[in-house]
């Protein structure tokens, strides 16, 4: 079947209910909706479906719009940015449902029911004991004439509105891009709950009375929504709206084969987020989870995302989320920045964060209302993006040599932090204690090599890699030691540990007083310890 239907604009949807945090499942159907709409150069609207008061919450909401904005979905219509369907949050439209619910009661398409739940229990008690073939609704309201049940209501009887669903009916057969033709009994289907007695709307009911006023067209969202999907056709029927095309997408499994969870390790996009990885990265992985673009191209950035993504190229099988190759991928991301980029978006932002690199001094809480935070900034600290050109602009040269040899290690953002972290520490290197015994107090050649490289690097006047690496290149020869214990106790006297960026760059980095005072420093911890 084809997922456009000819001649119409497309209109698609993400509606999260703010019970919680946006998850990965969540983005992933935030993604295909946003791609779908890019991509048929439709409308993306974002509604927020908070008409379970018990546990939708206003902060929830601000989560999922931070999340969404973090990944880059930008929405035509919904919260903040309005549209001609508003209001986009379904509490704000209560009295748009109450007014379609009564519609349908008038037209008789809909009926009062005021059977209270001790009458529904029993009913469905003995159902369930006669082992009826229908155990739904047993339509008891149904035949009550209006006048009869308004008159009821004027006494203050409590009701539910309830849906007549047409006892001709037949099967609903749900048209899904994904699953193909889903037939449910409609013998199986009762006359369902469209308002409740405490006045709101159920699910089924408010989601199909604003897809249809919302002229929604294409449906996109995950499978556990498939069974509640016949009784929205009842809905789209009763209202006389178009039923729109589905596409109900498949799960998302942990390695284990397992439904995704927080056993498998963050579930929630702001704890990616969090975690350092470049929100692009994110998205590509996840639109890979059950499309692909050609079956083997693993890295699509969102300008192809948004031109190539069709609901035809997507499986119905389970996906698996696999930490790995998403760490593989936003490594990938990361190699693709230039220097400059990896300095000012990556960099430097983590090294403000980490309190390694300050930001400037009166400017970090009160310039917030510039929207000028940059990329990738995490929630618990907005990061300036002019803190980091103020950063950047005092020694340009510096950070981009520190860009261009981190750049190669990093795979999430705050990977920069440990490894530049020896360049904060002046004369108060930390040294990792393994490696000091290893290297400098049991390496025989430890006393020799520091101070032999003291000699030659005090000579080196213009301090760059090139002549740090030239003055020791031939030292380890001439002392008779092996160039791996030699620059084992060099490396750790400079960067505290054995693990380092290239040694000629970092000392370069350091600068040349503190690389020559750190040789000291070491040779004068070997005298201690040997004394
Ligand atoms: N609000 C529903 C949810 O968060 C989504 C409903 C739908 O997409 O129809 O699961």
């Amino acid at each position: 079947m084809n997922s456009q239907t000819a001649n119409t604009e497309v209109r698609v949807r993400f509606a999260p209910s703010p019970t919680g945090k946006l998850h990965v499942g969540g983005a992933r159907t935030a993604i295909y909706n946003w791609a779908f709409a890019r991509a048929h150069k439709g409308t993306f609207i974002l509604r927020i479906d908070d008409t379970d008061p018990t546990r939708s919450t206003e902060e929830n909401t601000q989560i999922i719009l931070r999340a969404m904005r973090w990944l880059g979905l930008d929405w035509d219509e919904g919260p903040d940015v309005g549209g001609a369907f508003g209001p986009y949050k379904q509490t704000e439209r209560l009295d748009m449902y109450r007014q379609a619910a009564q519609k349908l009661v008038e037209e008789g398409k809909a009926y009062y029911c005021f059977c209270s739940q001790e009458t529904l229990d029993a009913a469905r008690k003995t159902a369930q004991e006669q082992h009826a073939r229908f155990q739904g609704y047993n339509r008891a309201c149904r035949g009550i004439s209006l006048d009869v049940a308004k008159e009821r209501i004027a006494h203050g009887e409590p009701y539910t509105i309830r849906v007549k669903v047409p006892l001709n009916r037949g099967d609903v057969v749900v048209h899904d891009l994904i699953h193909g033709d889903v037939t449910f009994n409609a013998r199986e289907l009762d006359d369902f709950i469209i308002f409740r007695s405490d006045g709101t709307p159920t699910y089924n009911f408010a989601t199909v009375c604003d897809d249809a006023a919302m002229k929604i067209t294409h449906i996109i969202r995950g499978d556990d929504h498939l069974s509640n999907t016949p009784r929205q056709v009842i809905v789209y029927e009763a209202l006389g709206a178009q039923v729109p095309v589905f596409a109900h997408l498949s799960m998302i499994l942990g390695v284990d084969g397992k439904k995704l969870s927080k056993r498998h390790g963050a579930t929630s996009v702001e704890e990616y987020r969090d975690s350092g990885y470049d929100s692009e990265a994110f998205v590509n992985y996840l639109a890979l989870l059950g499309w692909a673009l050609d079956g083997e191209t693993t890295i699509v950035p969102k300008d192809v995302l948004m031109q190539k993504f069709s609901l035809e190229h997507i499986s119905k099988n389970p996906a698996t989320f696999d930490p790995k190759k998403l760490d593989w991928i936003n490594a990938q991301y990361i190699q693709r920045l230039s220097d400059n980029d990896f300095a000012h978006h990556v960099l430097i932002p983590e090294l403000i964060k980490a309190g390694l690199e300050m930001p400037k001094a009166t400017n970090a809480c009160t310039d917030s209302g510039t929207g000028d935070v940059a990329e990738g900034a995490g929630e618990a600290m907005d990061i300036h993006e002019s803190d980091v050109s103020a950063c950047f602009d005092k020694r340009p040269s510096w950070y981009l040599l520190l860009a261009s040899i981190l750049k190669p290690r990093t795979t999430l953002a705050h990977d920069v932090v440990e490894k530049a972290r020896f360049l904060y520490q002046g004369k108060n290197l930390c040294i990792d204690e393994p490696s000091l015994t290893k290297n400098i107090y049991n390496n025989e050649s430890a006393g020799a090599s520091l101070k032999a490289a003291y000699a030659a690097l005090e000579e080196v006047n213009d301090w760059t890699s090139e002549n740090i690496d030239a003055a020791m290149a031939e030292l380890p020869e001439k002392l008779g030691a092996t160039k791996r214990k030699f620059f084992a106790a060099i490396r750790v006297a400079e960067c505290g540990n054995q693990v380092s960026p290239p040694l000629g760059e970092s000392m370069e980095l350091l600068g040349r007083e503190l690389a020559l005072f750190r040789l000291k420093n070491a040779l004068e911890l070997l005298e201690a310890h040997k004394s």
